[in-house]
């Protein structure tokens, strides 16, 4: 496999993704550090997949609005790049803001249209125009077959492949489950922010998508009001929304909905917000 690779600039990434070349399908995990079990599986699968395996470090300013976390998001670069040897990583690409914006704010975006505005768009509205745009540049730099990308952020997925299909993007898109601790929370690099008593409120959030996950046979209100009734039961946890949408269109099911659909929640815990999610399957 050989010595894992550490670009910082476009012009080292050029030269070491070119000597990737030969190694069979090349697959990309995009990631803004603060690396947990989470991205770990996705470069396990990525290995287990391709012939060689690029991650990407960048915490990406264009996807923060004023007042959110990004500059007390957390950057413990010793240890992402020890998880990245660790899951046989090749090569990676860890920019700095100027390498990748030459000019800031760039002039020219990605925007994902309604689908972009509702969920986790409604609470931050020019997130995934941040999102689609970073990871376009760094599709286009990285040159994968395959890039792995967390059923954790659902609507960043959807997004994600819409973006592929209508733009032409010569990659394929591939979903990894999400992963969770013990008690059931989905990590994320966030949860490092919460106290032991937020933590214990977060938990709501994964207890009530299994509780909506039980009354599937009971249809779609069923399945709300059960996930609600879980949420309702931690009054300190801030729900900034719970929906059951179709996972292609994120549009609200209707009640004669049949087949795949998604059940979403999104919460404060003290100021962090946390998201989580499930497939639920209706009325088959
Ligand atoms: P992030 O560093 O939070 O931007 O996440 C980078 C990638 O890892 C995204 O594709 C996420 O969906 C994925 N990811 C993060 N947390 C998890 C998790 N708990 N389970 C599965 N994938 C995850």
């Amino acid at each position: 496999m050989g010595e894992m690779r550490v670009a910082r600039t476009l012009a080292e990434l050029a030269d070491a993704r070119g000597a990737l070349t030969g190694r069979g399908p090349v697959g990309v995990v995009m990631t803004m550090g603060a690396l947990h079990e989470g991205h770990a599986t996705l470069m396990h699968q990525a290995r287990r997949e391709m012939g060689a395996v690029v991650a990407t470090i960048f915490v990406n300013p264009l996807q923060f609005a004023p007042g959110e976390d990004l500059d007390r998001y957390p950057r413990p670069v010793d240890a992402d790049l020890a998880l990245c040897e660790r899951e046989g990583v090749d090569l990676v690409f860890m920019p700095s803001v100027e390498e990748m914006y030459p000019s800031y704010p760039p002039v020219v975006r990605v925007t994902p249209g309604a689908m972009g505005t509702v969920l986790e768009g409604a609470a931050r509205p020019t997130h995934f125009e941040g999102v689609l745009t970073v990871v376009l540049k760094l599709m286009h730099l990285t040159q994968p077959d395959v890039a792995y990308f967390g059923q954790k952020d659902a609507q960043q997925l959807a997004l994600v492949r819409r973006m592929v299909w209508e733009l032409d993007v010569p990659v394929e898109v591939r979903a990894v489950p999400i992963v969770r601790d013990e008690d059931g929370m989905a990590r994320s690099s966030r949860n490092a922010y919460l106290s032991p008593r937020e933590r214990e409120q977060g938990l709501a959030l994964s207890r009530a998508l299994r509780a909506g996950l039980g009354a599937m046979a009971a249809g779609r209100d069923a399945v709300l009001q059960a996930a609600r009734a879980v949420l309702d039961d931690e009054p300190a946890l801030q729900v900034d929304y719970l929906a059951l949408v179709d996972p292609r269109t994120l549009t609200d099911v209707g009640w004669e909905h049949h087949g795949e659909a998604l059940l979403l929640v999104a919460a404060r815990a003290g100021t962090t917000r946390l998201i989580d999610n499930t497939p639920i399957v209706l009325g088959v």
